[in-house]
């Protein structure tokens, strides 16, 4: 049985700190912590010892700084606490190696801005996000920055940019009379994943290389019954669930919620929220224990926002919220949202900056295996738009059209069953198909990948909502009555910016065509969504809110596109390999043995009938054929593409050669169809995602 008392047993956590840190440094961190105040750096010295001694009480002989660079993974360098003296050693870790690391890091990608600035990174301490210890290592959570102070990270951007709102929020407050130490960001990020048996995965080459299916006709039986969603859980991934929970919660990961998700093999994991920052730290750490809890169960966690096609991909949905240090929620509309004046202002703030900013919101989540899901009809489209639910739909309409609201109440849900309680129907969102949804007392980005660093879209909803309050404020600071310039200032802006707000079915028909007239940006692929960054409205709202420079702006959107062509490239090459050594191979022996077979007949007697092989040879022998020049044209196409020359060569990537695999990949799957199991290189749809039981 899981005691409670072991929850967060690994993390140099409040209670950890209170009990061995001398109070007044104790009292230090927790400034730094709680208020954002300047770290003080005479106290590192006592808190790396502390730290040292908590550590190795947990079996800890090194410790590593553990930052995010801009590979989407997290980084870490195992230096050991010994130091010789004499002919013994001590252990020992110095305020100065908690408070600055050096690791050798120029290798990480850093946009083509090394040559400026990547002379060297520097990792430094970021006391705000706990230190743990996994392993025989302590990890101390850290941003990482170059010499000269550019950021080399996702960590810095995204601490700036809650510096940023908090900043500006506290300026918002204290005009309605709201004294606050700090504003914070919540985020709670809902994580989905498949699970496929580790001995069946090991033979699939495509899984291993890009982490999804690159060939694979449908399994006869898919998602169609609905049976999966929220089924009962298989033994073997209960049991999973289990020992991930358990994981989790040593790690002061709060996973709260497990289901299975709508495909076969197909889960989630959401978490209570958290902070921002140390949001992204735990889900971080929380995916690389999916996948690590998953082998020891015999089985392997995929992450990718698409490992097979026909059935849903996985996605995690950011809840994302404001709140004080009191507390109090800024996204709370309270009992009579109509007469709360201060949310209605954030609410108009967050729909604006949603709005202005719906380019760099909607390349935040961009990616080649996000681009499988957006638009197809099981994520939210590419286009972004705001769902605010009927009750604050009503209040936003009543203000725009200048009427009196009339209060919704939320409906009583009579189940008509006796026995069981009445409940109020939820007011808030039930429609799934809303990229960007008001649920409750917070807003639910919906278009994040499965396997994202969800620093990112975070670092972009921070800052442009950053950048509305300060504009916001910067009016009202002037004005005379706070109410009346609050009220009318609200109007203004859901006026101006009822476009974005799109209430029904996000995966109807009619839903394009409408947002192209309200001239909604609807970017389909990476290529197409992220050069918006380089726009010079977008950059601006970085540098002005202090959370990058133009020259890192672009640095991290080149890194992006970079990445998106290093993929694609990986997977058009993996794809190339499959096909010319396994399949194409396989489906000639396979035809070569009904050759045989006819043959055989024949030499029997002539009379001897053989239209099924002759048929399926025939059919076989073309397909193949065609298979051979399709792979022919993506190898030329391939070749064509200078891939350092990354903004031509994502077009191409997206618009050539994605469009190429897809040939190649419907002949591969339609001849799997018709060749004999025996002869079929690799394990079927069938066999990964019913294999785990
Ligand atoms: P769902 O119906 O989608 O499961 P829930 O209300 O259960 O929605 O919450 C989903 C996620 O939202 C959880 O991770 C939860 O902790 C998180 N969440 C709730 N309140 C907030 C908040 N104020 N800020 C950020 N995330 C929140
Ligand atoms: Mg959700």
């Amino acid at each position: 049985m899981y005691l409670p008392d072991k929850f967060g047993e690994n993390v140099f956590n409040d209670d950890v700190q209170k009990e061995r840190l001398p109070k007044d440094i104790y009292k230090a961190l927790r400034a730094t912590i709680e208020s954002g105040s300047r770290l003080d750096v005479s106290i590192a010295g006592s808190v790396a010892s502390a730290m040292k001694n908590w550590a190795m009480s947990k079996v800890a002989t090194h410790y590593t700084h553990w930052f995010q660079p801009f590979t989407g993974l997290t980084a870490e360098k195992h230096d050991s606490f010994i130091e010789p003296e004499g002919d013994h050693v001590i252990m020992r870790l110095t305020g100065k190696s908690l408070i600055v690391g050096e690791p050798d890091a120029s290798s990480f990608p850093s946009g083509g801005s090394r040559a400026t600035y990547m002379a060297r990174g520097y990792t430094a301490w970021d006391p705000t996000s706990p230190a743990f210890v996994k392993g025989t290592t302590l990890y101390i959570p850290s941003i990482f920055v170059s010499y000269t102070g550019e950021t080399l990270d996702k960590k810095s951007p995204l601490l700036k940019s809650m510096r940023a709102l908090d900043t500006q929020a506290k300026r918002i407050l204290k005009l309605f009379g709201i004294e606050c130490k700090k504003v914070s960001t919540t985020v709670g990020p809902e994580q989905e994943y498949f699970l496929v048996d580790e001995e069946v995965y090991e033979k699939r080459k495509d899984l291993r290389l890009t982490g999804r299916t690159l060939f694979g006709a449908p399994a006869t039986r898919g998602q169609e019954l609905e049976d999966h969603y929220f089924g009962v859980l298989k033994p073997r991934v209960e049991e999973y669930m289990r020992d991930l929970d358990e994981t989790l919660w040593s790690y002061g990961i709060p996973s709260k919620t497990r289901h299975n998700e709508v495909a076969p093999a197909q889960h989630e994991m959401a978490p209570v929220f958290s902070t921002t920052n140390v949001a992204v730290d735990t889900n971080m750490l929380t995916m690389e224990l999916m996948r690590k809890v998953a082998k020891k169960h015999g089985l392997v966690c995929l992450l990718h926002e698409k490992p097979f096609e026909g059935i849903n991909g996985s996605g995690k949905h950011n809840n994302w919220s404001m709140s004080t240090d009191t507390g109090f929620n800024l996204l709370d509309p309270g009992d009579e949202p109509e007469n709360n004046t201060l949310f209605k202002l954030v609410l108009a703030a967050v729909i604006k900056a949603v709005d202005d900013y719906q380019g760099i919101l909607r390349a935040s989540v961009a990616s080649a295996g996000n681009d499988h899901r957006l638009g197809a009809n099981e994520a939210p489209p590419a286009i972004i738009s705001v769902y605010l639910g009927d009750q604050l739909g009503a209040l936003v309409d009543s203000i725009v059209k200048g009427v009196d609201y009339v209060h919704v109440e939320p409906e009583k849900g009579s189940i008509d069953v006796p026995e069981s309680p009445i409940f109020p129907k939820d007011a808030t969102d039930r429609n799934r198909t809303s990229p960007f949804a008001f649920t409750g007392n917070k807003f639910e980005f919906r278009m994040l990948g499965s396997q994202f660093n969800v620093a990112d879209p975070n670092i972009v909803l921070n800052t442009i909502v950053a950048e509305v309050f300060e504009e916001f404020a910067d009016e009202l600071e002037a004005a005379k009555d706070i109410e009346k310039a609050a009220a009318a200032l609200t109007e203004k802006t859901l006026k101006a910016h009822q476009r974005i707000i799109f209430n029904l079915d996000g995966y109807g028909p009619d839903w394009e065509p409408k947002a192209e007239k309200r001239g909604l940006l609807n970017n389909k692929n990476t290529a197409d969504a992220v050069p918006v960054f380089f726009e010079k409205k977008n950059i601006d709202v970085f540098v002005n809110q202090g959370v990058y420079t133009e020259a890192e702006a672009i640095a991290r959107a080149d890194i992006q596109l970079e990445n998106y062509v290093k993929t694609i490239n990986i997977e058009a090459l993996t794809m190339l390999q499959m096909a010319k050594q396994d399949i194409l191979p396989a489906v000639s022996d396979f035809v070569a043995e009904l050759c045989g077979n006819v043959a055989a007949k024949k030499a029997v007697s002539e009379s001897i009938p053989c239209e099924t092989e002759k048929t399926l040879i025939t059919k076989l022998s073309t397909l193949n054929d065609r298979f051979s020049t399709e792979i022919a044209k993506l190898e030329m196409e391939l070749s064509k593409i200078d891939k350092e020359d990354v903004k031509p060569a994502s077009q191409a990537m997206a618009h050539v050669i994605v469009p190429q695999m897809a040939v190649i990949r419907a002949i591969a799957d339609e001849m799997e169809t018709m060749t004999s199991a025996d002869y079929w290189p690799y394990p079927s749809y069938f066999d990964l995602l019913y294999s785990v039981n």
